[in-house]
């Protein structure tokens, strides 16, 4: 096995660094990245994608995941499911030299991150599995939290860079501890989410005025995020606030094989899961997690 050196930037330096996929979230967190000076290299798979960033935000675009790498002390990605991550961080390392760090912000799962960290240090490269909670409009305006696992001294250089779209950035612990966490945060956000659409459809179903409720109710216990933010838009059928049911039916996925390994019970989240399948078969794919309230009002 190659040995491992640990990469220290700080905040205040410039550093080069990649950033591969620019979606929803990539293409504000590597804006972010770029505004704070570094030198940024990305890329997307479709061209276009990345020809705006670069047009927005100066830097460099590259062909492909390698040639992004060439260079690169840190490299960032936010793509899609285990098999993107696999396609982009696995042809990303052929352009690193040794000692950069891999920080993987996409949602996936915990033993694909292992994998990855396997293979990154069998590179003499370090893999952080780094997944991200705050949605589009918390990347937007570098708010977002993020949840690492990996090496503690990888992790601590790759920190100030990741500071620059976040407000919160936490190692959690060994390989896979980010996607664990992550998992964690999906399992109780989904829960919240139905118990809210089944209070706002009962609320509606009481005669009451149901924006009313949720002036009353916010001030005391049952108050959540989703309240504060989703309660106005779900009573007025409005289901455009980025993270889609599809995505959030990959991370319920990733969570529910975890739990059939590690034996916790979910059954709330498993019946959820299912009600997220409901709003696929009524063409909701896009629509974003908050329309769990759409199976139960007309
Ligand atoms: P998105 O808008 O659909 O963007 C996905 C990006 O990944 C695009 O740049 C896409 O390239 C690229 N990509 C996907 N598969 C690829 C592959 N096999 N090879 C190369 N590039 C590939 O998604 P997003 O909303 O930014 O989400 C990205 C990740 O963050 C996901 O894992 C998601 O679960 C997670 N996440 C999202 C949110 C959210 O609110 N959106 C919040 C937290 C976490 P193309 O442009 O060519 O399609």
């Amino acid at each position: 096995m190659a040995e491992t050196t640990t990469a220290q930037p700080s905040s205040a330096q410039p550093r080069s660094v990649a950033f591969l996929g620019l979606g929803n979230m990539g293409h504000p967190m590597a804006g972010h990245l770029a505004a704070a000076g570094h030198r940024v290299t990305v890329y997307n798979r479709t061209t276009a994608k990345a020809e705006a960033w670069v047009a927005q935000h100066g830097g460099r675009m590259a062909a492909s995941p390698a040639e992004a790498a060439r260079g690169a002390e840190l490299l960032f990605l936010c793509v899609g499911n285990d098999d993107d991550m696999r396609a982009v961080a696995g042809a990303a390392m052929e352009g690193l030299e040794s000692g950069a760090v891999i920080a993987d912000h996409s949602t996936v799962s915990a033993e694909a991150s292992r994998e990855m960290d396997a293979a990154a240090r069998a590179r003499g490269l370090h893999f952080l599995d780094a997944p991200v909670s705050g949605g589009q409009a918390g990347a937007e305006k570098g708010v977002l939290t993020v949840m690492v696992g990996g090496d503690p001294g990888a992790f601590e250089g790759a920190r100030p860079l990741m500071e620059c779209y976040s407000r919160s950035v936490t190692h959690m612990g060994p390989a896979g501890s980010g996607q664990l966490t992550k998992m964690v945060n999906q399992i109780c956000a989904v829960g919240v989410i139905q118990g809210l659409a089944e209070g706002l459809a009962f609320a509606r179903k009481a005669g009451l005025d149901a924006h009313r409720v949720v002036e009353v109710i916010s001030k005391g216990a049952a108050q959540s995020w989703q309240m504060d933010n989703r309660a106005g838009t779900m009573l007025e059928g409005r289901f455009d606030f980025g993270f889609a049911v599809d995505w959030m039916r990959k991370d319920l996925g990733i969570v529910l094989d975890e739990a059939r390994r590690n034996g916790a019970a979910l059954p709330v989240t498993a019946l959820i899961d299912q009600f997220y399948a409901d709003l696929q078969k009524m063409g909701g794919n896009r629509l974003d997690t908050s329309s769990l309230i759409k199976r139960l009002v007309d």
